[in-house]
């Protein structure tokens, strides 16, 4: 097991520093042009491909840092470039993510590198769990997967909504019931390949932040799929529907609820980490100006008012920082999250975005209102990061039914 550290070794520091010259030069010009077109900045993503950093390799490399600072670091660059385009580049190792996670090896080895494409005809994935009635209440997920033993395929049904890279992706992954008795118990994970009939793109959303992200529904109808894209194969998940099955007899029958709610626990730091960067672009773009900017003679850091703003400002990131960074060690270490610390960090760090990009906005003043400096986008884009991967209210129920045991409502 690695020991936990607070200070990025060499190698981990000169990846950094070429993130954030790529954050600097390519993705942050391009920021406002992108949040207003609404678009998926394919331009830009095939820049990351050319340099690397849009790849399989790079990602899995992060992924396995045993450190566990590889992912947080990464995500902190590129969301302080910004977060609507480095979405767009990352989201893709989101649904990889999925599929490192439950898939055989031959199903990463085909699925993955089709979801990345290459560079000079690069793709993205995406990943579908939410729906119209099921956001946080992943337990009341409708869409529904069912065997066809004669033909060894699934055909699922439903409508997926929320979907980052909805129906632009190349690979699709979806979570679907395969048994409705179990709750979230009874999901699982699909693959759906590329231009497989009945799979389309429902309403793309016009958002209030991180705009350059594609956010759309996804329509499920009569989808069919080889037996081979279940991840992680029908005996596991026979085997694990069993299991389930004789949990709920032990409970006397009764449905099991929202437990997928914790599962989510080691990916959640990865979110804090992009919040992180999103914070300490605004910080930055705030401390700067509060340092030249002049009234009453003065700049106007020179008041308290603003000065304190700013100490509190870079308290709550560093703080955030270490949370995240501390979750993100123990998941990739194995360690138990006997306290939520991957809700932990997620939550505080998202709050500190929103906090703190408003702070910002506060400190540039009337300028902090227009779209001529970034903070009026980062200041929108910092209200995702309390909804997505589980909202904070969310986040607060995992972390207190942790702590007591207790199934708090
Ligand atoms: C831009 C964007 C991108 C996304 N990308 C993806 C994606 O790629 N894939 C995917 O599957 N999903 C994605 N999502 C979906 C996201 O994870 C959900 O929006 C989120 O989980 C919340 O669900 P909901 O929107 O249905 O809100 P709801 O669950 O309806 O919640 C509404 C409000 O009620 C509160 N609430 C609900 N239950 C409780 C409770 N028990 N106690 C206290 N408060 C509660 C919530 O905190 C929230 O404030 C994305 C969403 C957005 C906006």
């Amino acid at each position: 097991m690695a020991e936990f550290t607070m200070e990025l070794n060499d190698e981990q520091k000169e990846v950094r520093d070429w993130l954030h010259g790529f954050a600097a030069d390519v993705i942050r010009p391009a920021a406002a042009e992108w949040d207003e077109r609404e678009e998926t900045p394919w331009p830009v993503i095939q820049e990351a491909a050319k340099v690397g950093i849009y790849s399989l390799d790079f990602y899995a490399q992060q992924y396995f840092d045993p450190t566990g600072l590889g992912i947080p670091m990464t995500m902190e660059e590129l969301f302080w470039g910004d977060a609507g385009i480095a979405l767009s580049i990352v989201g893709t190792g989101l649904a990889a993510v999925g599929v490192l996670a439950n898939g055989t090896d031959e199903q990463i080895g085909t699925w993955i590198p089709q979801m990345y494409g290459d560079q000079n005809d690069v793709k993205v994935a995406a990943f579908c769990s939410s729906e119209p009635d099921a956001g946080s209440d992943v337990a009341s997920m409708r869409t529904r997967a069912v065997y066809d033993e004669a033909k060894d395929e699934w055909v699922i049904n439903g409508t997926k909504t929320w979907a980052t890279n909805g129906g632009i992706a190349n690979v699709h992954v979806v979570v679907a019931v395969v048994d409705p008795e179990l709750g979230s118990k009874g999901h699982a994970s699909f693959i759906v390949p590329p231009g497989t009939p009945g799979l389309s793109q429902g309403q793309k959303f016009k958002k209030h932040g991180i705009r350059a992200s594609h956010t759309a529904e996804v329509v499920l109808d009569d989808v069919r799929v080889p037996g081979s894209c279940l991840l992680g194969g029908k005996e596991k998940l026979d085997e694990r529907l069993a299991r389930a099955r004789e949990k709920a007899k032990a409970a006397g029958g009764e449905r099991v609820k929202n437990a997928a709610m914790a599962t989510f626990e080691a990916s959640r730091p990865a979110v804090g980490a992009m919040a992180v960067g999103t914070a300490r672009a605004a910080y930055e773009v705030a401390l700067d100006y509060a340092r030249t900017r002049e009234q009453f003679g003065r700049p106007i850091i020179d008041n308290q008012g603003v000065a304190f703003q700013l100490a509190d400002m870079r308290t709550r990131i560093d703080a955030a920082r270490l949370l995240v960074w501390r979750a993100s060690w123990m998941a990739v270490n194995g360690k138990p999250f006997t306290a939520a610390e991957g809700s932990m960090s997620k939550l505080f760090a998202s709050e500190t975005a929103k906090k703190v990009t408003a702070q910002a906005v506060q400190i540039l003043g009337g300028n902090g209102y227009t779209r001529e400096y970034p903070v009026e986008r980062m200041h929108r884009d910092a209200a995702i990061y309390t909804i997505f991967e589980g909202t904070s209210e969310i986040q607060r129920l995992v972390i207190a039914r942790t702590l007591s045991g207790m199934p708090i409502r």
